[in-house]
């Protein structure tokens, strides 16, 4: 166990660096000079590893980070770049894919990937080369969705969350079912749940951040017989970026190193709302950790006392588990199971190694 003294200390340090940032962050915040910006398109492609490898020093030339999958199905994509290159971005991916592509973009004040993952791979778990991208659910606008569920008194319509239980903690759409899939290979499971609890002519509405999980997700339920399936077209970030976001409470989960962002995207929103706990404490609190236990991986809020408190980890025992412990250090931040990957949680585990 660490003296009091030592903890002191850390505390102080770690407070220091987290107002730097936030000074940093409030210095810089008018400039917002990278785009970080998701998107997804179907397109039958006959050689994607050719392609991946055509694309990539194309992509490093306008200096793109972040995930990019392409497939014999299509693209997926959460990247980031310089703003100032979106149209040779938006130029390239217009020569390869489509002219016509729904691209949704945050603004943000620094480079939120810290590389190029560009790869031939399934866009996303469960979407093989079979997915037929036409026997999905009907796509819904944001508008058209907040009027179906603001219209639903009797039979109301059952609202999908289609990510992860964690980020179904941050926010949400209201009345939506909470969220227990860990990993998207669970769908099949889920999928058959629903087969066995629900009516078949029920109303259902679904929703993931862009949209993607949904396509994969409503076509399942459609297989399985469901005839009224919906999901929200874009994604959450897509409702987000209208005016009318009334229907969301709480913040959204993105899987870079901005972790929680409010619905709009924009750092410092009126529309940030903080709905989550330290799990320590019951503290209201916004920062998210991946436990520094790497033997755990459990994703938590936790507010910087408890953090400290608990070296990073989700509980007492993954703090103490001497058999099983093995700390996280901020280069593993970036192994492929992590997912907490905020600034403020490389910070803490650099202060506490
Ligand atoms: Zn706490
Ligand atoms: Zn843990």
């Amino acid at each position: 166990m660490r003296s009091t003294m030592f903890n002191k200390m850390l505390s102080c340090r770690l407070e220091l660096n987290v107002y730097r940032i936030s000074l940093r962050t409030f210095c810089t915040d008018q400039k917002q000079s990278f785009s970080v910006i998701s998107f997804y398109k179907f397109k039958k492609i006959l050689e994607p590893k050719e392609l991946v490898e055509t694309l990539r020093p194309c992509l490093k030339e306008i200096d793109v980070k972040g995930r990019i999958y392409i497939n014999t199905v299509g693209i997926n994509s959460q990247i980031c770049l310089p703003s100032g290159k979106t149209d040779d971005m938006k130029k390239l991916f217009a020569d390869y894919f489509s002219k016509n592509i729904n691209y949704k973009v945050h603004y943000s004040n620094f480079q939120v990937f810290n590389r190029l993952r560009l790869s031939n791979k399934k866009l996303v778990d469960g979407m093989d080369d079979n997915f037929n991208p036409e026997k999905v659910g009907k796509h819904l606008t944001p508008s058209e969705w907040n009027k179906t569920l603001d219209d639903a008194e009797q039979d109301k319509p059952l609202v999908l969350d289609i990510r992860n239980y964690y980020e179904w903690q941050i926010g949400r759409f209201k009345d939506s079912q909470q969220q227990k899939l860990r990993t998207f290979n669970e769908f099949d499971d889920y999928a058959d749940e629903i087969e066995n609890s629900v009516e078949k002519d029920r109303k259902i509405m679904m929703y993931c951040t862009g949209g993607i999980r949904c396509e994969l997700f409503s076509a399942k339920l459609k297989e399985r017989g469901f005839k009224d399936v919906n999901q929200l077209d874009g994604g959450i970030i897509k409702y987000g970026l209208q005016p009318d976001t009334h229907n969301w409470e709480g913040n959204l989960f993105v899987f870079d190193d901005r972790l929680v962002v409010p619905v709009d995207g924009v750092t410092d929103s009126p529309k940030k709302e903080i709905i989550t706990c330290c799990r320590h404490c019951g503290r209201q609190v916004e920062t998210h950790y991946n436990c520094a236990n790497t033997k755990c991986n459990n994703v938590f809020a936790a507010c910087d006392v408890c953090a400290v408190k608990f070296i990073a980890c989700c509980s007492e025992k993954c703090s103490t588990d001497q058999n099983n412990y093995i700390r996280r250090n901020s280069k593993q931040v970036n192994l492929k199971r992590s997912i907490g990957k905020g600034e403020h949680f490389r910070l803490m585990l650099d202060q506490l190694s």
